[in-house]
């Protein structure tokens, strides 16, 4: 039993990494990754890193340049029935901008069938499963969409006053007269609800079709803050959360479970002998939230009595899901290009401290 224990409490944080597949028109040398066995994967460093020219890491799966969407998906899975379950789940998509975290959590620019991200799927699992159980539970999922900006939380699903319309049966909780551009919102943490963004649109959805759209109107609403040099996306966090709530149909009682899944800023160090302004400003938001979310997991693997969740927006806001009887997997992204390198190694390097 006590085994038993220790095993579930040690599979509460998994760490995935995949690796980016060399893409089309790009001039293909050689892939910095040259060794991929299970959980091991070996890349080939220059004398500065490591003297030996090469450094492995181990982590729960690694995924080579070939792993299709589908079998990414597979391993993550387990995941969407424990929201049912009334678990808090966190999916994070780490990595240097250009590695791949959108295609993993949302997918390619054209989205076909095959392309679609652990997002779509793992919304399209919790409809399935509500459906499979219906005669004993009857579920309710609801999502937010928000960014996390400079230490600043907006709400992707605001739409200035329009009201959004899904479908016919949908009860909309669309606040209208939001300024998208404006609006930064709270973290509060209630005895009910816990930590959570209670101003932020609450939009019960049905179907994928009804989440795709929301997606895209947050992504929309993504873009209105950024300009051709300025690709905000990648220096934002985005979240979207999914909440679940069951009714035990015998027993009247409920359930509640989230699951987030995080899009996180590009993880690329800047000079800061470069940098000046705001762009200096994202980028310290960038790097404190990122390692606050670094110290909180490995504080969490390594089981420390002490965890830091206050040191960030991101951590504040997850905190009911990291942590306790919550799952949390985080996918690591690397590019296969030898430029690539010194941000490969500190990617690695940052998993490794969370595994
Ligand atoms: P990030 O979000 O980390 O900045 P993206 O997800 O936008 O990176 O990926 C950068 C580019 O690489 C995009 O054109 C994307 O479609 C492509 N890409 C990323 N991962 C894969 C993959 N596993 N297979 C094929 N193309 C990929
Ligand atoms: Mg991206």
């Amino acid at each position: 039993k006590l085994y038993n224990q220790v095993q579930d409490l040690k599979g509460n944080i998994r760490v995935y990494c995949r690796v980016r597949p060399f893409l089309p028109g790009q001039f293909i040398s050689m892939s910095t990754v040259s060794h991929i066995d299970d959980g091991n994967i070996t890349v080939i460093t220059p004398a500065k890193y490591c003297k030996e020219g090469h450094k492995s890491f181990t982590f729960n799966k690694i995924f080579g340049p070939t792993a299709t969407q589908e079998e990414v998906f597979s391993d993550t899975q387990p995941l969407i029935r424990s929201v049912l379950d009334g678990f808090n789940v966190c999916i994070f998509a780490y990595g240097q901008t250009g590695s791949g975290k959108t295609y993993t959590m949302s997918g390619p620019k054209e989205l076909t069938e095959e392309g679609l991200g652990v997002n779509y799927r793992a919304l399209n699992d919790l409809f399935h499963i509500s459906e499979q159980r219906k005669d004993t539970f009857c579920y309710e999922i609801a999502v937010q969409m928000i960014e996390i900006y400079n230490e600043q939380v907006r709400d992707l699903l605001a739409n200035d006053g329009v009201l959004f319309k899904l479908h016919p049966f949908s009860t909309i909780f669309i606040h209208d007269g939001f300024p998208s551009h404006s609006n930064t919102l709270e973290i509060r943490n209630s005895s009910q609800k816990g930590y959570n963004v209670p101003d932020a649109n609450l939009v019960p959805v049905a179907s994928t079709s009804d989440v795709i759209e929301l997606m895209n109107l947050g992504q929309k609403n993504r873009a209105v803050c950024s300009t051709a040099m300025n690709d905000r996306s990648s220096r934002s966090h985005s979240c979207l959360t999914i909440h679940v709530q069951g009714r035990d149909l015998t027993s009247g009682s409920v359930l509640r479970g989230c699951m987030h899944l995080v899009d996180l800023a590009g993880s690329e160090r800047v000079d800061k002998s470069e940098v000046k302004g705001d762009r200096l400003k994202e980028a310290q938001h960038i790097n404190k939230s990122l390692s606050a979310l670094g110290d909180v997991i490995s504080a969490l693997a390594q089981k420390n009595t002490h965890v830091p969740y206050r040191n960030s927006k991101l951590t504040q806001l997850l905190q009911d899901s990291l942590g306790g009887q919550a799952k949390t997997l985080m996918f690591v992204h690397i590019s296969p290009e030898m430029d690539a390198i010194s941000e490969t190694i500190s990617t690695l390097k940052f998993a490794e401290r969370v595994a």
